[in-house]
Formats: C-alpha cells, sequence, structure tokens
C-alpha cells in the first residue's frame, strides 16, 4: 500500500476574541497537532462532532489554509510551504466535494460552464473541452442536455452530482469530500455514496471524507480518525473502529448509532454536555469534561497517542482497563 498523503503534526491556530483585560487574543486551536497518512486509493474517514477541526484539517491539506505548523507531503513532495504557481501541478490532483452544491455552484453559470471551468483554469482547449464536459455529465449519471440548464433547475441530488462532475473534471488523485451527503435527503444519501464508490474504483480515486454522520462513515470507509478538539483521539480500520473502539468517545458516538450486526454488544455512552469551547480546552486530557470514565489523573495528564495492535491507535490513559 502506496502512501498519497503524508500529514505530520499539522496544527492550524486561529487569533480568536480579545481575553478580557488584557491586550492579547485568545488562541483557537482548532486543529492541534495531527499526523496520518492516506493510502492511495483508499476511503479514510475523519469524524468527530462540528467544531472539532475536520473540514479545518481538510482545507489545510488543499493548502486553501496555510498550516500554522507541521508538514503535508503529497506523493513524496513536501507541498506545505509552496506558494500558488508551485502548487498549480497539485491543485488538479487535490480537489474539494462540498457539504452544499447549491452554495458551491454559481446560480448564473449555465451546468457545462461549471463543469468546464476548472478545465479553462487548466489550459484545455475548447475543444476537448466540451467532449470532456459531456463524457462527465454522464459519468455522474446526469444527460448532455443537463449541461444547458442552471442549478436551480436540479434536485439536492443532482446538484450534489453537478459538484462531484466538477470536482472530476481535472482527473484529479484525491478527493476530500466534506459532508458530500449531509444537505440530502437519506433516501438520496445512498445514490450519491455509490456513485463515489463506483467512481472510486474506475477512477482509483482516493477520499478523504468528512463526516459528523458514523452510519455513513460506516458505509463508506476503509479507515476511520475520530476527532475531538482539535485532535485525532483514535484511528483504524473500519471494522477496529466500529467493532472494537478503544475510546470511549468512539464509543459514545457509536452508542448512538443504530445496530446493523444484532450480534454486536455496544457498550452505551452517553454523551455529558456540549462540546467545549476550542479557544480554552479542558486540561489534561481535552474529553474529561463528559467523559464517564475520567479520573483525576485525566484532568492533569495528557493521554499519548498510542498503538493497540495492528494500525490501531488511541489517545486514552485507560484503554486496557475499559477494554
Ligand atoms: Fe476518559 Fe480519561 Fe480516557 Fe480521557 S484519558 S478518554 S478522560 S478515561
Ligand atoms: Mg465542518
Amino acid at each position: 500500500s502506496e502512501v498519497l498523503v503524508r500529514v505530520e503534526n499539522i496544527k492550524k491556530h486561529f487569533a480568536g476574541t480579545r481575553k478580557f483585560f488584557s491586550r492579547e487574543r485568545e488562541i483557537v486551536k482548532a486543529v492541534d497537532g495531527l499526523t496520518f497518512d492516506i493510502i492511495q486509493g483508499e476511503t479514510l474517514s475523519l469524524v468527530g462532532e462540528s467544531g472539532c477541526g475536520k473540514s479545518t484539517t481538510g482545507r489545510v491539506l488543499l493548502k486553501l489554509l496555510e498550516p500554522t505548523e507541521g508538514s503535508i507531503h503529497f506523493d513524496d513532495q513536501e507541498i506545505t510551504h509552496l506558494n500558488e504557481n508551485e502548487l498549480r501541478p497539485y491543485r488538479k490532483e487535490m480537489q474539494m466535494v462540498f457539504q452544499d452544491p447549491y452554495a458551491s455552484l454559481n446560480p448564473r453559470m449555465k451546468v457545462k460552464e461549471i463543469i468546464e471551468e476548472p478545465l479553462i483554469v487548466h489550459g484545455i482547449d475548447a475543444a476537448t473541452r466540451k467532449k470532456r464536459v459531456n463524457e462527465l455529465l454522464e459519468t455522474v449519471g446526469l444527460n448532455t442536455y443537463h449541461g444547458n440548464r442552471y442549478p436551480h433547475e436540479f434536485s439536492g441530488g443532482q446538484r450534489q452530482r453537478i459538484g462531484i462532475a466538477r470536482a472530476l473534471a481535472v482527473n484529479p488523485r484525491l478527493i476530500i469530500a466534506d459532508e458530500p451527503v449531509s444537505a440530502l435527503d437519506v433516501s438520496i444519501q445512498a445514490q450519491i455514496l455509490n456513485l463515489l464508490k463506483d467512481l472510486q474504483e474506475e477512477y482509483e480515486l482516493t477520499y478523504l471524507f468528512i463526516s459528523h454522520d458514523l452510519s455513513v462513515v460506516e458505509h463508506v470507509s476503509d479507515r476511520v480518525a475520530v476527532m475531538y478538539l482539535g485532535k485525532i483521539v483514535e484511528l483504524g480500520s473500519k471494522t477496529q473502529i466500529f467493532e472494537n473502539p478503544l475510546h470511549p468517545y468512539t464509543k459514545a458516538l457509536l452508542s448512538a448509532v443504530p445496530i446493523a450486526n444484532p450480534r454486536l454488544k455496544r457498550e452505551r455512552i452517553v454523551l455529558k454536555g456540549d462540546i467545549p469551547n476550542p479557544a480554552n480546552p479542558p486540561s489534561g486530557c481535552a474529553f474529561h469534561t463528559r467523559c464517564p470514565f475520567a479520573t483525576e489523573r485525566c484532568k492533569v495528564e495528557e493521554p499519548k497517542y498510542e498503538s493497540y495492535g495492528d494500525q490501531h491507535f488511541a489517545a486514552c490513559h485507560f484503554v486496557e482497563e475499559l477494554a
């Protein structure tokens, strides 16, 4: 298995609001030291509640945001500090599919113009573009005549197909899909997820799939990384995460998901309280304010992110005790 993206200790800190009685601003540690690989051809999911840093992570990987610290390698090349010009070849390789296709599609452009735009940006000639746009419409399950219509003439699911066609236009290798089905009716979600799966097979795509919805994640992932307050608290294969979760936060997220396999007994953990302010995260284990197993140690000592068997990682002091 070949690594396509390698992320080492990336951080993204933002200046927040001013502190009381101080000239200093709060620092919001939206992403606070992530290390992971994305393997060629896999779907790696990033899951967690909203505000945990998933979308920021996606934007940092695409170099839409500068990381505060750390490094990003794409296909063995470090891209962390490349300028826009040097990034141009990589921009083609990495595309994004957004949650709300309507907001990301220009309402004044015809669908064929929307799909064509990235081809123009990358200097493809007019005849090739026209042919490619028609191919792409068919690839995502639309018809050629749909190209002459405007985004508002389509349903949510069809608009997401248009967004996917646009992302595919320049033949990317990596697609970062940020909540690509959460704005859609449940009945439409499966269609779009299946389309993404088919496209992955056909074009050997690699996905970073960002979602708060574990039942969607279970459907699409090869591996899953669980985030809490800007950090990965657990990472493993889909089977490891869904059948043998190690971290109390993962167990809590799973408690809320209906169980497809009734033979699997799942511990029920109900989360207390809300997600804390990332500008002022709790000491020690940042999850201690909501964890039913928290001890005094958890309040003062940050747990190490460690391996518990074959490529299965977690950050909790009591993994073994809680097993
Ligand atoms: Fe809970 Fe403590 Fe483990 Fe954190 S380190 S997840 S607070 S038991
Ligand atoms: Mg988000």
